[in-house]
Parts: C-alpha cells; structure tokens; sequence
C-alpha cells in the first residue's frame, strides 16, 4: 500500500509556499509518527473508507493511505492546498479523492457511493478522521451529533466512528464526568450518544505553527442504543438553558426553559424529582433524562 515517491510534506510545503493562515486554524501535524499514531486509534482501516476533514499539506491524509484504507474523501476549504493534494490523489491510483469544500455544508452521504449503508448494530464502512481546524470542531460535532439519531449524513451508512483532534480544554469538556470542574454540555450530549475515549495529548509543539493551546486526540463510537430516551432537541434545549449560569443553582438556568410561565420551574423540579439547589455539573446522564422527560411533558401541557 506504498505510495509512489513524492515531494516530502516539509518540500510540498515550500514548492507550494504554503504558509498557514491563522483564520482557518491551519496548525499542521508534520510529524508523520504522529499521524500514524492518530490513524492506528482509528482502528483497522483495510476494510473501510474515511472521511477526513481538513487535509491541509496532506501528512495525515498520507498516513490514512498508508494504514490500507480502501478510499479516502478529503474535504479542504483552502484553495492553496487543492494542487499539491491533486499530486497525492494522482498517486494514489484513485484510494484519495479531493474535494474542495466546506466540511460544514459537505454533502458525506453523496460522497460516498461504494460504502454499504449497514444496520446500525453493526461496524460502519466509514469512519470520520481529521485533525480539526478549532474554529470548526464544536460546530462540527454538534452537527454530527444531531445527525446521529436521525441517521443523516455520515451516519446513513451506520456507526462510523469519529478519530478528532480537539483544544485540550474542549476535549476535557467533551469527556468529563458528572461532578468534574468541566462537566458542560457538550459532556452531555456526547456522552449520552457516544463511547468517547481520550486516546492521546498533543502538545502545542507538536503543531507547525505553534498555537496557544495544547490538545488531544479523542475517539468516539456512536452507541448502538443512546443513554437517555429523549429526543435530541429537547436535551439539547434542556442542557444549553440549565448549563447557562455554570455557578449558579440549576433552578435559575431552568427559568429560560419557560420564558412565558416561569411557575412552572417548580413543577418541572417536583416532575423530575431532582434537587433545584444542584449545579449543572453535578447532574449524572439519568438526572438529565428525567428533567428533559418532564420538560418534553410540560411543554405538551402548554400547546
Ligand atoms: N490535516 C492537516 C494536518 O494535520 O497537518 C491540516 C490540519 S489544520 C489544523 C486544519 C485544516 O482544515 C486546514 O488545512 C484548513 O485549511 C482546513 N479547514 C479549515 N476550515 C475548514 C472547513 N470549514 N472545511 C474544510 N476544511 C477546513
């Protein structure tokens, strides 16, 4: 599954004078130890296509060919990186395809025509890979979390599993249990439609240029049943008002849920039998399935 010989990533760089742009969050990984170790997280890739964001000068995308993927779509906003990413697609004799697009309005299901669409119990074809620009990363997971349940998108093929560099803070919220300094809401919605896994820290170092901030390497696997029984707006809904005033007691961020009547902030407290005093952090997953139970009832009171 060699590649044919290339310009290195460090010459592909110059020959393209391929300077990162700070408003596009272009840190690039050009340490292909690094890459690699990102790709083996994902697991065996033989049997399976990727869709990795963000491509940048191409050394991930190098190592996502190299671990023997069937086919990689690379999705890259920049117009500066499309030629040099054209030279490894040729090489590639047809594995790598890119796209120039935005990952946020990049049609996933459409790309891929050879991927089976699966049951949902069973391993996707497809898994998403990429390390992110930070800009982009909490927009794109929200998206693809709501796309989860519905089985849009890169889930219509089933549960592909997501390989994501983060901000170490982001990622921290992302996995942080109930009662941790980081619980937040991304904590929850995460966790309750995914096994996430921390894999591994990447120090700002690591990264040309150099950014502010460390981070990390996580992997998720959507669950084949999700945590609550709830639909996914009324969590989202519920977590984003009671999340607001982080410090304060949960009561208070409960009152934007019912901006025309806020009598019913004790109702939804007695409903869900959950202690108005609490902070947000400190509420496990079944905590926040009652409340969103007892407010998806309320609401239907109200209508
Ligand atoms: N994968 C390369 C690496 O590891 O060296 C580059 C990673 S860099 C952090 C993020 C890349 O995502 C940049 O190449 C940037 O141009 C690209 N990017 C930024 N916003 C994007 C978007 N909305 N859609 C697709 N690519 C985007």
């Amino acid at each position: 599954m060699r590649l044919p010989p290339l310009p290195t990533i460090t010459e592909i760089i110059k020959l393209y004078r391929l300077s990162a742009k700070a408003q596009l969050s272009q840190n690039f990984l050009l340490d292909m130890n690094l890459t690699d170790k990102m790709v083996r997280c994902a697991g065996d890739l033989s049997d399976k296509f990727a869709c990795e964001v963000g491509c940048g000068p191409g050394s991930l995308t190098r190592s996502i060919l190299h671990a023997g993927v069937k086919q990689v779509v690379g999705v890259e906003k920049d117009h500066r990186f499309i030629p040099s990413l054209e030279l490894l697609a040729n090489a590639s004799n047809g594995r790598f395809i890119v796209k120039h697009d935005d990952i946020l309005k990049f049609d996933i299901e459409a790309a891929f025509p050879l991927v089976q669409k699966r049951a949902w119990e069973d391993d996707s074809q497809l898994c998403l890979i990429g390390n992110l620009p930070f800009n982009v990363s909490i927009p794109l997971l929200l998206q693809w979390l709501r796309a989860m349940p519905i089985r849009h998108g890169p889930f219509s093929f089933g549960r592909s599993t997501m390989t994501l560099t983060f901000q170490k803070e982001v990622a921290e919220r992302i996995t942080a249990p109930p009662n941790h300094s980081q619980r937040s809401r991304l904590s929850v919605m995460v966790q309750h439609l995914c096994d996430v896994k921390w894999v591994f820290d990447l120090p700002s170092s690591v990264f040309v240029p150099r950014p502010k901030v460390n981070a990390a390497v996580l992997h998720f696997v959507p669950l084949v049943v999700p945590v609550l029984d709830v639909p996914f707006d009324i969590l989202e809904i519920v977590v984003k008002s009671v999340f607001n005033f982080r410090r304060k007691i949960i009561s208070k961020g409960a009152r934007l849920l019912f901006p025309e009547s806020p009598d019913l902030v004790s109702n939804l407290f007695s409903m869900s039998d959950i202690n108005p005093q609490l902070r947000a952090q400190q509420l496990t997953l079944e905590q926040w399935g009652r409340l969103c139970t007892a407010y998806a009832q309320l609401r239907k009171d109200l209508m």
